[in-house]
């Protein structure tokens, strides 16, 4: 069984969902079909929730308005026949009808939640809709009965393969099941997501969860590029990553791979395809256990990064001040990307700086501390083992130029990141590409 995830460009029109279509139903084989809500969707739920929040429904109810009346003209050209059009866009009025019912309740996080769920309710059925219309055995799973998060929010996999394979083994005899990226429930039954693009993990989940042959994320490009496409002109893709390396690169800023997505997929041993929706003869890239030696495959980066040093002579000869250190991010549940040291001080990074005037007035006990903001971190990635000669001075020389905050090499075999100014990471990026591509 293959695990198919099409994202929210590959079902952004009802033409795409056609092709999506057809991809899927070129080969016999039963896979598992994981999409998106159609592109711009779930902004529009983002936004619709964001009113409701501030208790202005009109404006609310207004994007709505203008929601539906797209989704209406998507089901007119979807549909060849009139039953499907009448069934599916009986479907969506009561979305709509249920999206406006908001209006008249208290607003909770579970509201919120609730509302940025439809986007893959609505993409869901309507390719359902498609395939039964054009005669496809096709099951509609609803996410919400196997997906499922813990009390610490991780997903719960027990949880997810037990109910997802009772699924599975109760009804057999289809040729494709879809169901919906993105939404779960949580520990306590309440609608929940796995986070803004978490598609691709519950698509790494679900093969995880089965055991699949292969997990395959179809996107708007031929696979990983070896730099970011929307800053670096002439990019190409890279045909091969190890699991630590692609992980790596989502993590740091890759958008075309959700950092989550990796670890499940890495963990039960099933390969990750990226595919291009756009161009699927396209080899795109395969994400396994195979390290490449002596090539350096690929930049990204990661912007909004809050440098933070810390200096102090106590630290002289002393033991146990890094560990203080580490405890107060630990209290303040931060967690710290790169860290450098030297004799009398450490400079950490971090991106999510919403706790950092506690942080920093916990961190001036042991301390003078300064703060860097609007920063970035540079990664690249490929086999950087100590022992190959030549690589991390080439990379360090492609920054000559540029203003370095901070320089992270060691902590595994195939990266090596530095910090910079957001300011400098188009300049970086570049500098990097010419040098090393
Ligand atoms: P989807 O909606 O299918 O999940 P995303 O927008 O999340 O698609 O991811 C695909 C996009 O990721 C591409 O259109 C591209 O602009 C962007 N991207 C950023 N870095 C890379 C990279 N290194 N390689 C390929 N795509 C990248
Ligand atoms: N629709 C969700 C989002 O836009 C999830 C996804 O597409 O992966 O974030
Ligand atoms: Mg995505």
């Amino acid at each position: 069984m293959k695990v198919l995830k099409f994202g929210g460009t590959s079902v952004g029109t009802p033409a795409r969902m056609k092709e999506v279509a057809r991809l899927i139903t070129e080969s016999s084989e039963q896979k598992i079909v994981v999409l998106s809500a159609m592109s711009g969707t779930t902004n529009t739920l983002v936004e619709i929730a964001d009113y409701l929040k501030k208790g202005n429904r009109e404006a609310a109810n207004s994007v709505i308005n203008k929601l539906r009346a797209k989704y209406m003209t998507h089901t007119k050209e979807l549909h060849a026949a009139e039953e499907w059009v009448i069934k599916t866009s009986d479907f969506l009025e009561d979305e709509f009808m249920y999206l406006h019912s908001f209006s008249g309740t208290e607003f909770t996080a579970t509201t919120e939640k609730t509302i940025l769920a439809q986007g893959e309710m609505m993409s869901t059925n309507m390719v359902t809709n498609y395939l039964k219309e054009i005669g496809i055995k096709v099951m509609l799973i609803p996410a919400l009965d196997y997906m499922m998060t813990d009390k610490n929010g991780e997903p719960d996999l027990a949880y997810i393969e037990n109910n997802l394979k009772a699924i599975l083994n109760e009804n057999p005899n289809y040729d494709i099941y879809i169901t919906q990226g993105f939404i779960c429930r949580d520990a306590e039954g309440r609608i929940d997501n796995l986070q803004r693009g978490g598609s691709d993990y519950t698509a790494s989940l679900i093969g995880a969860a089965l055991g699949a042959d292969e997990i395959q994320i179809w996107t708007d490009i031929d696979g990983m590029h070896n730099n970011d496409p929307r800053i670096v002109e002439g990019t190409t893709p890279v045909r091969q990553l190890h699991f630590d390396e692609a992980a790596e690169l989502a993590y740091f800023g890759a958008k075309i791979l959700h950092p989550t997505c990796v670890q499940p997929a890495r963990f039960a041993g099933v390969p990750v395809r990226l595919l291009n929706t756009m161009a699927p003869s396209a080899p795109g890239t395969l994400i396994n256990n195979e390290m490449q030696h002596n090539n350096i495959k690929a930049i990204a980066a990661k912007d909004n990064i809050t440098a933070i040093k810390i200096v102090s002579s106590r630290m002289l000869l002393a033991t146990g001040f890094l560990r203080k250190v580490f405890e107060i991010f630990e209290t303040y549940k931060t967690s710290i990307d790169l860290v450098t040291t030297s004799e009398v001080g450490v400079s950490l990074s971090i991106d999510n700086n919403s706790r950092i005037y506690p942080i920093v007035e916990e961190l001036k006990k042991y301390g003078t501390v300064e703060v860097d903001e609007d920063m970035c971190i540079i990664c690249v990635v490929g086999d950087l083992d100590w022992n190959n000669v030549g690589f991390e001075s080439k990379v360090t020389a492609a920054l000559e130029n540029i203003p370095v905050r901070m320089i992270s090499y060691g902590g595994s075999d195939h990266n090596i990141s530095f910090l910079i100014r957001g300011c400098d990471k188009q300049a970086a990026l570049q500098a990097l590409s010419k040098k090393l591509f």
